[in-house]
């Protein structure tokens, strides 16, 4: 780049106080003025770091997608991992813990690693060519030298090269090894032969557990639930050998034999739940085809046969206890449908919510578990292959906090839908049924774990999601889903010095729902530098702040939410003060990289959420399950959840649309989050990752409101109205077609909602107008001069 950045070893002092370059932050501005001085004198030169003075661009706005300023050639750039499956917060590697901590970025990865992908270079093969040191797989960025040897990308040994792996079955003939798949693209799959396997793989195995109490009767979900399993039934992931069982609990726990040789599904009630057992241990987990008519006649019969229950008890912890037992031979997945507090037997729950009061920066006890029951049920659950997933459809407090270590230790899913009611909240229902179907039909892996190598130097020392740590490098799954994410953070324990590349490998093994045992590779592999200058030119800001949103649940959970709020305010004053003081070297303004010029807003807007809000009076249960999202969300959705997206609707031209397989799409350019964008005679939306809202103005055009709601006028809105009726009219097709393609771009149902000035949920659409000044927050514009007062 030929920049003059600051040599490493000018500073041997700098870093070797700070811990952490996040969490222990106190970077004060005594040691920023220090350092300034020791700097003064030197000329930095900027090339490669172009310096963006924020306060000129009030109106910026986050890119659709990053463009990272990385020094790898377009070649090796097209050999990486898509962004969105595995990629890393600085795109150019610190050479050195030293030149890490001074430049006071969080360094980690985020990885996706069985996202649904459209393509996949699947490999068959009786040798899977591995690193023998390291257990590398080969992959795009070894290297190879004469005579059939490569050298491996993370620990450097020289491996051979078999001889199969030179053969091209397609031409019969050997050729060059750089043809291969796995030299050629930086994500595939292995088919993996007997050795990867310490049983034989496990059938695909399912046990549903209903919460039938009372109030679980009273919100009409049972009915839905059983539907749409019946309607799915087929296309459940699973072959010939498929298991499936079903529980239901209220202040007993309740088994059903549902072999085909009997006349009828058999009720076996167990109400011992202090010591749950097997009442026929045989048949309560049956296979899926060959008992087909029973289970339907079961699934049918459910809903009557609790339709006129009183018991209001939900014995949810021994259903888990049972619904365990019924899979410890085989390993599996156990669904709970949850509607209550858990009221009675192992894992009972007390009310801990003060409904009405704001959170307050000293807020920690209530937000963690209760009890470790749950964890330590989902350890034993992990321990046998099974994981816990939880469907949480409750109208009070439930201690989500406490239920959701039953799907976080055993990677599992907990998914909430507040003050669910079959006909009262026709949002909710809508998007339990998406949900559901979703769940019911998506991919899965059993008995999985996942490992990620990094360039020996490096080693992963926090990880961010839903698993069970094995070692200190290795997650137990014992259920993969598509639909979940992981961070990990990062550290440099020796010098990457004279080593080109650092590179990260995840690489998941699986046992896929037809009983193979398989092998997901991701590869990333990113340059080293010894220059300040080149990693912030390098920093990835919207991984940057999905790391530190990570980073700040734990800390909420660990210390407090305002240790949590000053330590994101911290991650942002430190690496822009040390970029000013250091790198530009210029006085008197707010200057960012122009790398980094997002990320003063991701901050703000981090702040704001839910999870982090002073003062914010959502419920306990709502906080938990938001700041479990952060840790779990796929990378798309959770930047749209903090800095969602907004868009005009009534001025929409055709300008940039695309062509999709169901036909045009507009592409309206987004809009920053400020009431200033909202004008009184316009319709707008936004899409906030796992909701969308259509806000109309209170002097929209009648004719738009008719073409769009099919209403008189804007009066005539309801309140709760949740979809858009179809029109045959251009305005109305266009604003359904952006939507759909909005919602075909991630697996998880966003509801709709259409809000008019007066809406009772117009409070959800004004708090996330993040650049806008709230009662108890900063403006964007106040924010950046806050932020500039710290720094000087
Ligand atoms: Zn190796």
């Amino acid at each position: 780049m030929g920049t003059q950045g600051p040599g490493v070893g000018l500073m041997p002092n700098m870093a070797g106080a700070n811990a952490t370059p996040y969490m222990n932050n106190q970077y004060g501005s005594n040691q920023s003025n220090q350092l300034q001085n020791q700097m003064g004198k030197l000329s930095v030169q900027q090339t490669a770091t172009q310096a963006v003075n924020l306060l000129d661009g009030r109106n910026m706005l986050p890119p659709q997608k990053d463009d990272i300023n990385s020094s790898l050639t377009p070649d090796m750039q097209k050999k990486n991992a898509r962004a969105n499956i595995l990629c890393c917060t600085l795109s150019n590697v610190p050479e050195n813990d030293s030149l890490l901590k001074k430049c006071k970025l969080p360094f980690g990865i985020l990885v996706h690693p069985f996202k649904d992908l459209s393509n996949l270079a699947v490999i068959q093969s009786s040798t899977i060519v591995r690193c023998r040191s390291c257990r590398t797989y080969i992959n795009p960025f070894v290297t190879f030298t004469e005579s059939r040897r490569w050298r491996c990308n993370m620990c450097y040994r020289i491996n051979e090269v078999p001889e199969e792996f030179c053969y091209d079955p397609t031409t019969k003939s050997y050729g060059e090894p750089t043809r291969r798949p796995e030299i050629k693209s930086a994500t595939y799959e292995f088919i993996a032969p007997s050795e990867y396997m310490l049983r034989a793989p496990q059938p695909a195995a399912y046990v549903f557990a209903f919460d039938v109490s009372f109030n679980a009767i009273e919100t009409g979900y049972l009915k839905m639930a059983c539907e749409l399993i019946k309607d799915n039934l087929d296309k459940m992931p699973g072959d010939s050998r498929a298991l499936i069982g079903f529980l239901t609990f209220n202040k007993s726990v309740n088994f059903y034999n549902l072999r085909n040789d009997q006349s009828q599904p058999h009720m076996l009630i167990v109400s011992d739940i202090d010591d749950i057992f097997l009442p026929a241990p045989e048949d309560l987990l049956v296979n899926l085809k060959e008992n087909k008519e029973m289970i339907i006649q079961f699934l049918d019969s459910l809903p009557e046969t609790f339709a006129s229950t009183r018991d209001i008890h939900s014995a949810t912890g021994a259903a888990m206890q049972a619904a365990l037992k019924l899979m410890t031979a085989t390993g599996g997945r156990i669904t709970i449908f949850q509607t209550t507090l858990p009221s009675v037997g192992p894992g009972a729950l007390e009310n801990r919510d003060e409904p009405g009061v704001k959170s307050n920066p000293k807020d920690t006890a209530k937000l963690n578990p209760a009890t470790d029951f749950y964890k330590k049920l989902a350890l034993d659950c992990a321990a046998d292959q099974v994981s816990v997933d939880i469907f949480q459809l409750s109208s009070q407090y439930a201690d989500c906090s406490s239920l959701m270590c039953a799907a976080k230790y055993s990677g599992g899913c907990f998914s909430y839908f507040p003050n669910f009611h079959i006909s009262r909240n026709r949002a909710m229902v809508e998007k339990f049924e998406n949900d559901l179907v979703r769940y019911i039909t998506r991919k899965i892996g059993f008995e999985a774990v996942m490992r990620v190598r990094c360039t020996k130097g490096l080693s992963i020392h926090t990880f961010h999601g839903n698993f069970f740590v094995r070692s200190t490098d290795l997650l137990s799954l014992p259920n993969v889903n598509p639909d979940s994410a992981f961070g990990m953070q990062i550290s440099i324990e020796d010098n990457l010095t004279d080593v080109g590349l650092a590179c990260f490998q995840s690489a998941l093994l699986y046992t896929s729902s037809r009983g193979e045992r398989r092998i997901r590779v991701h590869n990333l592999a990113l340059p080293v530098t010894k220059k300040m200058n080149d990693v912030y030119a390098g920093a990835n800001a919207s991984a940057i702040a999905l790391m530190l949103s990570k980073m700040a649940v734990d800390r909420t959970l660990t210390a407090s939410l305002g240790d949590a709020r000053e330590a994101l305010l911290n991650a942002v004053v430190d690496c822009l003060g040390v970029y000013k003081s250091v790198v530009s070297g210029r006085s008197g303004e707010m200057i960012a990289p122009n790398s980094l010029k997002y990320l003063p807003l991701y901050i703000l807007s981090l702040l704001k959420q839910t999870s982090f809000r002073l003062g914010s009076t959502a419920n306990l249960d709502t906080k938990c399950y938001e700041m479990q999202q952060l840790k779990v969300m796929p990378f798309d959705v959770a930047l749209l959840t903090i800095y969602p997206a907004l868009y005009s609707l009534h001025d929409m031209t055709d300008e940039g649309a695309i062509t999709t397989k169901s036909g045009s799409v507009p592409q309206p350019p987004r809009l920053i989050l400020s009431g200033e964008k909202l004008s009184r005679v316009g319709i707008f939306l936004m899409d906030a990752g796992q909701e969308f809202y259509i806000w109309v103005g209170k002097d929209a055009a009648h004719a738009d409101i008719q073409c769009l709601f099919g209403v008189a006028n804007y009066e005539s809105i309801p309140e709760d109205m949740g979809a858009l009726p179809i029109l045959d009219n251009s305005l109305s097709s266009r604003v359904r077609a952006l939507i759909d393609y909005l919602q075909s771009e991630r697996t998880n149902h966003a509801n709709l909602y259409i809000l008019r000035d007066n809406s009772k949920m117009r409070m959800k659409f004004i708090t996330k107008l993040m650049n806008d000044r709230t009662e108890s927050m900063m403006s964007y514009h106040e924010f950046l001069i806050h932020i500039q007062g710290q720094i000087n």
